[in-house]
């Protein structure tokens, strides 16, 4: 896992390198200088905040041996760190009420599906009975692609028709759940942002009967966002958090893409718990973080 996390974020550690190249080797570093390494981490993703601290940090520090690559690298890191810490809280799952309702949204394609039959493993591991609710049903591709999920890892599912009631399954999962002893019920949800007003009816119509049945339900509201898509992943969690009542955060396709920096900027803007992170396609690869070796990956 260490291998897989520092490897899914190379192309990320190297974007970094690469947009600082030519600053690497100053003695002084004038306000000029403090500027382009600002405008650098920026285009990293990491965001104007975190960007500006680490300016504030080497300002004032002398390089007598010119700036030096490997302390840079180091004061991001720890500057990273310091962000990531606060948010990094794995999934808790309480004793009481049974089942606990996740709720997942995010728009299509994000990798919601996936995360779905990855958390469902995680948590199996973890030995609580879990059933998933195939609620996005606007896409046939999706309840059957859960279906198959929820087979290969052996997990029960409810399942209707595809344009069906969502919030009709949603009632009947947690009936079931409540009957067959479930300890986490994960719901999946549609992801069609183009019809914003008839996504957040659907949440409504989902939390009033869940309410219904239980007040502390949804317990989670768990956005998805794919990292590859940059700054537009922070534009969701705008766009989620009010209407969705969004609780906490995963974010997806982290390996491979040079975009890894958002993970760092939406913890400085929102401070919204980020329970995991998805590494892969592979059922496995998705675990809690730790933010001192995220920290570290990210930097190089
Ligand atoms: P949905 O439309 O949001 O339900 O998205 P899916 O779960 O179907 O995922 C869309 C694509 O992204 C699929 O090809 C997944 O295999 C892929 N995917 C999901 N999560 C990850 C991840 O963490 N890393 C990578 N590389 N691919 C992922």
């Amino acid at each position: 896992w260490h291998e897989k996390l520092f490897g899914g974020f190379r192309k990320t550690s190297d974007r970094l390198g690469e947009n600082l190249t030519g600053l690497f080797g100053k003695a002084a570093l004038d306000e000029a200088t403090l500027d382009e390494i600002e405008e650098a981490l920026i285009a990293s993703d990491l965001g104007p905040a975190t960007a500006g601290r680490i300016r504030a940090r080497l300002k004032g520090e002398m390089f007598d041996k010119g700036l030096d690559e490997r302390a840079l690298r180091e004061i991001v890191a720890q500057e990273i760190e310091k962000v990531l810490a606060p948010v990094a809280k794995p999934l808790e799952i309480e004793a009481f009420p049974r089942p606990q309702v996740i709720l997942v949204i995010g728009v299509n394609g994000s990798g919601k599906t996936t995360t779905i039959a990855k958390l469902a493993h995680l948590l199996q591991e973890q030995d609580y009975a879990v059933m998933l609710v195939a609620g996005d049903t606007f896409r046939a591709a999706a309840i059957g692609q859960l279906k198959v999920w929820a087979d290969r890892i052996g997990v029960p599912i409810i399942s209707g028709k595809e344009g069906g009631d969502a919030a009709g399954l949603v009632f009947e999962g947690v009936k079931q759940g409540t009957e067959k002893g479930i300890d986490v019920l994960i719901v999946d949800t549609a992801g069609r942002l183009q019809n914003k007003a008839g996504l957040m009816d659907e949440l409504a119509k989902i939390r009033r009967v869940l309410g219904r049945l239980n007040p502390a339900a949804p317990h989670d509201v768990l956005l998805v966002l794919d990292a590859t898509t940059g700054q537009n992943a922070l534009s969701q969690i705008e766009i989620f958090k009010e209407t969705a009542g969004v609780t906490g955060l995963i974010m997806t396709k982290l390996d491979g893409t040079a975009r890894g920096g958002v993970l760092v900027a939406a913890a400085e803007r929102y401070g919204m718990p980020v329970h995991a992170i998805g590494l892969g396609e592979g059922v496995d690869d998705l675990k809690p973080f730790d933010p001192a070796e995220v920290a570290r990956a990210i930097a190089g």
